[in-house]
């Protein structure tokens, strides 16, 4: 099959086009679509798309993507580049066009195609899919959950010749969407998993979204789906073409794939099943209702496929549920972990190492690897597939574990550091491990090969109380509030407090990622150590102390300048080391009585700052007192009514333009008008909203747990603990667990205070709270028992409840953390 040369992708895209296009480069190869400059590899062969999308808009980037070597581009705004040597088309929708060219490539192929779509189980099936058929054929399937009108254009154009199954997701949330996924998959198989309640909002009735769905099967020659829908929703069958074979399954006698629960037990059920003239048995390793029914559509297919009973049966036995957790985890010796034992194939390594370069940015990454087994794909093509993936994440060390991989090690060649071992033993008694350091490090492997154990190694000793942060809900809740904002508004992060207690560098690598337009930090070293990390964001130091300007400067770190001794001191060191121009900030006081020059002083400084060289005003702006209190409103209106009057003073005197900000977290909910330049985003980061309003669309970032170490049976009138504080009425079940006031929970907590969670049950502290432990009333979780986890808070509403018992503010519990509770930073991938 020829490649895709943009002349034949002109060829495509001509009938859409509105300007003409430019065709500097009408042979080059186009192997790779984007819709995100995140993630380029492979630039030159990279047609780029510049969607106009929810965060961000694609043509901003344009600029970005050239430098880095990209040189075909569609785009739906005018081009306004000089670059000579591109290919540009210009059409009016740029998703459309990358639809279009998807569908251009799916007619290309003609192997079996299964399009799945329903309101949940999409990706589990395939998953499931997947692993049960990978002995035979050799699958392309939508990396992740990509099923949306971007992410199906982009799953479709993976499709290789040697390819000879397609397994492709397609979710909808309203009507219209799945005509356009229907011509881009094209599926000649249908798999609906279900109709559920997502996405109702979107249609008028079930009845009218099942048809929808049912849109994706026009071409199909099979659907296979639970009878119920059929029973349920019988109107909106009609509209499906005669030719389709319908492959029902479900308990009543009129499903053509007809089943029967036998037996249930512990660990699974036993079900009987009849299609045509054959009858088996089958046993699924799952007892929920959801997992049963996503496994009956998997068998269903294999079925439809002629696999043979005895096959089926023995492989949907080994099914698992799906655990698509991506761990990020501190390793020895400064080491990073990126912990992906979910699955071992190319897909997966695709999206390993994007997650392995958005963390370790400049890093040095190194990538632990076995042999991949069942892909279905000739050694050759696969490893030669390997090596160029991960050639393009810019991977220096590959530990390659296996006797394949070892085999193919001069595919390699293009890798800086290429070391291969037989097995994982042999690679834990080589050393090498030890002597990785300061590295980001993915280990990923089929589990024949336990890479638990390397894991294990290079794992720091987790202590048994955790701080775990999922980096997916604070992307989430950074997109919350970026929705809300008007989209010139840039974002000032605060990562102050070690990140709100979460771990500064963690953040501020996912916060770059995200293209946040600025960090700050509270203190100079705070801002030197995320350079060490290689942060290249703008940050604001709010408390530079005049003995770590120099060193401020050097990492080029910008300064709050609060007053005059604050300023004089830092303008006569730039001066001094022949710096001009240098970014400050100002802060004005409007109210807070905190930090920040007097109204007195507002003009006079707006006319010295315009009358040096050496500072140059990068920002002006205050701090607001009360933005979450309602009853302090007009003092609020009148702090940024004074702020807009120091503003003008700055205007005046200064010839260039500055940013102006006032918002924190309450600020950019309550008083949107306020945005000025740039807002300081601060908890609602971290899923809390001070001002209540958008409270329901965030989510706690953080999970606080601890273990139970011993549990005790005591009689009534024996006491617990220091002080004898607690006394039993009753005969008791008593757990101590690891964590005490030295990690954060408060000593006020003892007695009744404090509430944990066990099993889901809230249970109280008795007796006082030790320095590293106290203990808990168990008597009502009989489940309990030594080393189960003990939740502290995991959600908004415990995070509260802890901070009103103990009369404070989320802010304050988060901060308060004991730094020697280990952080763990997770993304779900
Ligand atoms: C901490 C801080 C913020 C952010 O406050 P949140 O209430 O956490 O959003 C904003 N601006 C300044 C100056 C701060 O010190």
């Amino acid at each position: 099959m020829e490649e895709w040369t943009a002349a034949r992708v002109h060829t495509v895209l001509e009938s859409l086009l509105t300007a003409s296009p430019r065709l500097a480069l009408p042979q080059a190869i186009i192997r790779q679509l984007l819709t995100d400059t995140r993630s380029i590899q492979k630039a030159a062969h990279t047609l780029f798309f510049a969607i106009p999308g929810k965060h961000y808009d694609g043509h901003r980037f344009i600029a970005e993507a050239y430098e880095k070597g990209v040189r075909h581009f569609v785009v739906q705004k005018e081009w306004h580049h000089d670059f000579p040597d591109v290919n540009v088309w210009q059409v009016k929708n740029t998703v459309e066009a990358l639809q279009a060219l998807a569908a251009a490539h799916r007619s290309r192929f003609h192997i079996p195609v299964v399009g799945i779509t329903g309101s949940n189980g999409k990706t589990i099936v395939k998953e499931w899919l997947f692993m049960l058929l990978a002995q035979e054929y050799s699958i392309v399937r939508s990396p992740k959950s990509f099923n949306s009108q971007i992410g199906v254009p982009l799953s479709v154009w993976q499709m290789r010749p040697y390819h000879q199954l397609a397994l492709f997701e397609a979710g909808i949330s309203q009507s219209g969407e799945m005509e356009r996924l229907e011509r881009i998959i094209r599926p000649t198989v249908g798999i609906l998993t279900n109709i559920g309640a997502a996405h109702d909002s979107g249609f008028p009735n079930r009845t009218t979204k099942l048809q929808e769905k049912l849109k994706l099967f026009t071409h199909a020659r099979c659907l296979i789906y639970p009878s119920k829908l059929k029973e349920l929703y019988p109107e909106a069958w009609e509209q499906l073409p005669a030719h389709v074979y319908h492959l029902s399954w479900g308990t009543h006698p009129s499903a053509v794939m007809q089943y029967k629960v036998l037996e249930e037990h512990k660990e699974g059920v036993r079900l009987a099943v009849r299609y045509q003239a054959q009858s088996f048995h089958l046993h699924l390793p799952f007892i929920d209702e959801a997992s049963i029914e996503n496994a009956l559509s998997a068998v269903a297919f294999m079925l439809y496929m002629d696999y043979h009973p005895e096959v089926i049966a023995a492989r949907v036995q080994r099914l698992r549920p799906l655990s698509m957790r991506m761990e990020v985890k501190q390793g020895v010796r400064h080491n990073v972990l990126i912990d992906d034992s979910y699955s071992n194939d190319v897909e997966s390594l695709h999206v390993a190492l994007s997650v392995l370069q958005h963390q370790a940015q400049e890093r040095r990454k190194v990538v632990v690897l076995s042999d991949m087994l069942e892909t279905g794909l000739p050694h050759s093509v696969l490893y030669h597939r390997i090596a160029e993936m991960l050639e393009a994440a810019g991977v220096y060390t590959l530990i390659g574990v296996g006797e394949n991989i070892c085999l193919h090690r001069s595919f390699f060649s293009a890798i800086p550091e290429v070391h291969c071992f037989p097995s994982t033993s042999t690679l834990l008694e080589s050393g090498l491990l030890d002597r990785l350091h300061h590295s980001h490090i993915l280990i990923k492997g089929a589990r024949k090969f336990a890479f638990e154990q390397l894991v294990r190694h290079l794992e720091q000793h987790l202590h048994r109380t955790l701080l775990e942060v999922n980096l997916d809900t604070l992307m989430h809740n950074y997109h919350c509030v970026r929705r809300r904002l008007h989209p010139a508004t840039k974002i000032m992060v605060m990562v102050k407090a070690f990140g709100y207690g979460s771990g500064i560098e963690e953040v501020a690598r996912m916060l770059s990622f995200l293209r946040a337009d600025y960090l700050a930090v509270a203190y100079t070293d705070e801002g030197v150590r995320l350079r060490e990390q290689g942060i290249t964001l703008p940050i604001m130091v709010m408390n530079p102390e005049a003995d770590a300007f120099e060193a401020l400067i050097e990492h080029r770190l910008e300064p709050e300048l609060y007053n005059h001794r604050v300023l004089s001191s830092f303008q006569t060191l730039v001066e001094m080391r022949g710096e001009s121009a240098y970014p400050v900030h100002i802060k004005i006081d409007t109210g807070m009585r905190r930090l920040g020059f007097e109204q007195n002083e507002w003009k006079a400084l707006a006319q010295h700052l315009a009358q040096q060289q050496h500072l140059k005003v990068e920002s002006v702006f205050t701090h607001l007192a009360a933005a979450d209190e309602p009853a302090h409103d007009s003092f609020t209106r009148h702090q940024l009514q004074l702020f807009e009057e120091a503003c003008l003073y700055f205007r005046e005197a200064l010839h260039y333009p500055f940013l102006r900000h006032a918002l924190n977290s309450a600020g950019i909910l309550r008083f949107p008008e306020a945005q000025y330049d740039m807002v300081r985003l601060g908890i609602a980061l971290y899923g809390i909203d001070p001002s209540q309003l958008l409270q329901e669309e965030l989510a706690l970032a953080v999970r606080l747990s601890t273990n139970i170490a011993q549990i005790k049976h005591i009689q009534a009138g024996e006491s617990v603990g220091y002080g004898r504080r607690f006394m039993a009425e009753k005969p008791m079940h008593i757990a101590t667990i690891n964590i005490g006031y030295a990690d954060g929970f408060r000593r006020a907590l003892s007695n009744g205070r404090g509430v944990v969670y066990v099993h889901g049950k809230a249970v109280p502290v008795v007796g006082n709270v030790c320095m590293d432990m106290c203990m808990i009333d168990v008597s009502e979780v009989p489940e309990a028992k030594e080393g189960d986890r003990v939740i502290i808070f995991e959600n908004v509403e415990q995070l509260k409840e802890l901070s009103q018992r103990l009369g404070t503010i989320p802010y304050e519990i988060l901060t308060g953390i004991g730094s020697r509770v280990k952080r763990v930073f997770y993304t779900d991938a």
